[in-house]
């Protein structure tokens, strides 16, 4: 542990950094443009990262050939435009001898180097003539206040801070420097027998370690102590909302016995995989419960996520309460009503489909039968959340594709059960598997099921890239399947010739992907549905009945189409990416994507979902050339695998934490020093930690909890509404 700077003391860390001897007012105003004012601000300005620092040695004693470190003054300097090597020359002198610097390409170093100037410079050591010299060496250009410390010449850890074009990554650090001795006077939160048992330093220590770590393996035990931190507040904050849940709502306990049980399974067309029948005894279980269950349904494409839904819905019909499936495209919704319809045929539930192109005179007869109990279930679109939509006794709401609907509708739906103190048992569901991380940190006050199993019988699907020039194999390849009875569907971005595939995206809920770093000036124009239909008809599907599905056709010509492709009586659908989610033919064998690198790595994998679902081989076959860097990684990973979790980790590290869906518009503060992409074993222990301690302490009242609750209302309060607790 490094001992505090002589010269500097403890200062409260709520003293104004203009007032600290040794910052002065310029590098105070400069920090306050980092929003730092105090002096707890300060050493809450944690370094990005460290870099290594070898000691230092006179110039003369510097070895050939290794990378070394010496400080001294500059003599002479020399800046050389002519080609081919322009470059900048310095010749550096300690009392030992000389040392020449040369920066290749690096002419600006003359605005920061002059004669006279003192220098700190780390590189590798060349023999030049009868001298040394170091070529582009790491600079840093000593400061000449009187009352500067001399710093360490041993090799040591350097902190870099983010910093500004008005102060340097080293002068934050010689501020930082000046208040550390005022790191002994942060409290911690956690007591000690705590942390010794997790191996994490006090706080003090934690702060004085990442400012000024004497190795790495202090700099990684500081930064693990600070990243548990921000994730144990974060989960702290998400286990009382949980805990608040259970303890101040009510809602219907369903009844669930073997005799349910039974009667419900014998509706269902299969047998459940043990993937299902594990997440049907846990939700269950929770809605047999009188507190509103909060469950995340999570299973990848294809895992059989509906019959789970119905089983539940199912469960609140037995008790003579109602359910409510809400999907994100009229076209799901379609398909969850008529399946579900089927299956209950000739039984007493009764099931009603509402989205917004039902005619008025039928929405009419159905809210009528809703509001007095005549409908038990109820399936549509965000038309549900309608206010004319009234429930007799709502008592589950499941939301399927949570992904695609916000925040706020998410909630909406769940309060249509709201009747004073009662609420619904809330199920959302999602295909596009979150990495762990994620679905921990957003979605951390839920309890999760995870359908980690396909059903049996599916083999799994080839997927191959192929660039446009070899369109004519692929609808070879298709026309071939199609004559062996199978079918296909063939995606394409835009609906018309004309389409700007961005006006697409945004008539979609889902918002467009991120921009990347270099967009070629004018992309390609896209394939349309209606060109692309004309085309494979007049070609290379030439007496082949296709049909063409979009989001701009009257909902009858839609389902006109799509039964006739569940029956057999389309051999390939064309269609834009509204067949993303939830379309359920086990007979379609071939899916086609059409600039395949306009499409996120979600979505193709979603659309790839659509295949594969029968025990025919199946293919995904993506045409495209990809002008990004980023969209030629999605397709060489979409290629790499078909694990939906392994794609949500990949995606996660190409697109970063930041970008995740979902993410930005929760609200959450992002996250300094934790890293979701690498902390997950550090997430699962403050996880159980949070939840452990809440369930001691669900007010969070004690007494010893006092500092642990004031930074967590500091940190996490508004966006997670925790005011009530305080
Ligand atoms: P998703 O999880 O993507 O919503 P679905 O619920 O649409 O998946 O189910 C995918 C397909 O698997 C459907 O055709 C469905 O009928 C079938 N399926 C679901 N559960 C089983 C099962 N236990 N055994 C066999 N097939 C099943
Ligand atoms: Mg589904």
């Amino acid at each position: 542990v490094p001992q505090s700077t002589p010269g500097h003391t403890a200062v409260p860390l709520t003293t104004p950094l203009k007032t600290v001897r040794g910052i002065g007012p310029s590098r105070a105003a400069a920090l306050q443009e980092l929003g730092v004012r105090n002096v707890g601000q300060l050493l809450a300005h944690l370094p990005a990262r460290h870099e290594r620092l070898e000691a230092e040695s006179p110039v003369a004693a510097l070895a050939v050939g290794a990378v070394g470190s010496a400080r001294g003054l500059v003599t002479a300097t020399r800046t050389v435009t002519r080609r081919p090597r322009p470059r900048f020359e310095a010749v550096l002198i300690d009392d030992s001898g000389r040392l020449d610097l040369v920066f290749f390409n690096a002419l600006y170093m003359r605005d920061r180097i002059q004669p006279g100037v003192r220098l700190r410079v780390q590189g590798r050591v060349q023999r030049y003539g009868p001298g040394l010299r170091m070529s582009n060496p790491q600079v840093e250009v000593l400061p000449d206040e009187p009352h500067e410390q001399p710093q360490s010449r041993d090799a040591r850890l350097r902190p870099v801070y983010p910093a500004s074009e008005r102060i340097t990554s080293a002068q934050i650090e010689r501020c930082v420097r000046t208040v550390l001795p005022s790191a002994d006077l942060i409290d911690d939160h956690l007591p000690a027998d705590f942390r010794t048992a997790r191996h994490l330093p006090d706080l003090a220590t934690a702060y004085r370690l990442i400012h000024d770590p004497p190795d790495e393996e202090h700099a990684a035990s500081a930064r693990r102590r600070l990243a548990f931190d921000e994730l144990f507040l974060l989960q702290t904050g998400l286990a009382l909302k949980r805990a608040q849940r259970l303890g101040t709502r009510r809602a219907p306990a369903l009844r669930w016995s073997p005799a349910i049980d039974r009667a419900i399974r014998d509706r269902l067309p299969f047998t459940l995989t043990p993937a299902q029948d594990r997440a049907v005894q846990q939700i269950a279980e929770d809605l047999s419960r009188p507190e509103p269950a909060n469950r995340l349904i999570q299973g990848d494409v294809g895992s059989g996520k509906t019959l789970v839904a119905l089983y539940a819905m199912l469960q609140a019909a037995a008790s003579g309460a109602q359910a409510a499936l809400m999907a994100p495209t009229e076209l799901l919704a379609e398909q969850h009503a008529r399946s579900i319809g089927t299956l209950l045929k000739n039984s007493a539930v009764r099931s009603a489909l509402l989205t917004g192109s039902v005619p008025d005179a039928e929405r009419a007869v159905i809210l009528a039968a809703l509001e007095r109990g005549d409908i038990d279930l109820l399936i549509g679109t965000h038309a549900l959340l309608t206010d004319a939509v009234r429930f007799h006794t709502l008592g589950v709401a499941v939301i399927d594709e949570q992904h695609r609907f916000g925040v706020h509708q998410r909630a909406a739906l769940r309060a249509k059960g709201d009747d004073r103190d009662s609420a619904a048992h809330t199920l959302v569901m999602t295909a596009t598997p979150i990495p762990r991380t994620l679905a921990l940190t957003l979605f951390g006050d839920l309890d999760v099921s995870t359908i980690d199993q396909l059903p049996p019988g599916r083999s799994p699907v080839t997927t191959r890239v192929l660039p446009p020039e070899r369109r004519d194999e692929v609808y070879a390849f298709v026309r071939a399947r199609i004559d062996r009875g199978e079918q296909a569907y063939i995606v394409a971005p835009a609906i018309e010739g004309d389409d700007d595939a961005r006006g697409l995206l945004i008539s979609s809920p889902r918002p467009p992907p991120p921009p990347t770093s270099h967009q070629p000036a004018a992309p390609p124009a896209l394939r349309s549905v209606i060109d692309l239909e004309r085309e494979l008809a007049a070609g290379p599907l030439r007496g082949k009945r296709l049909g063409v599905l979009h989001g701009r056709m009257k909902p009858a010509d839609r389902e006109r189409v799509m039964d006739d492709f569940r029956a057999g009586r389309i051999d390939a659908l064309v269609s834009t990416t509204i067949i993303e989610v939830g379309v359920d033919v086990p007979n379609a064998t071939v899916m086609v994507i059409e600039d395949a690198d306009r499409f996120g790595l979600a979505q193709l994998h979603q659309l790839r979902g659509r295949v594969g679902r029968g025990p025919r081989k199946s293919a995904c076959l993506l045409i495209a050339r990809p002008l990004t860097d980023d969209a030629a990684a999605r397709l060489k990973v979409i290629a790499s695998t078909t694990d939906g979790f392994r794609l949500a980790e990949k995606d996660l590290e190409i697109r970063g934490f930041g970008d995740v869906i979902g993410l930005r518009q929760s609200g959450m503060p992002p996250f300094r020093v934790a890293d979701l992409t690498t902390d997950l074993d550090l997430l699962t222990l403050a996880r159980r930690d949070a939840l452990a301690w809440v369930e001691r302490s669900p007010a969070l009242d004690r007494p010893e909890d006092a500092l642990l609750r004031r930074r967590l209302l500091k940190a996490h309060g508004t966006w997670l509404n925790l005011g009530d607790v305080a």
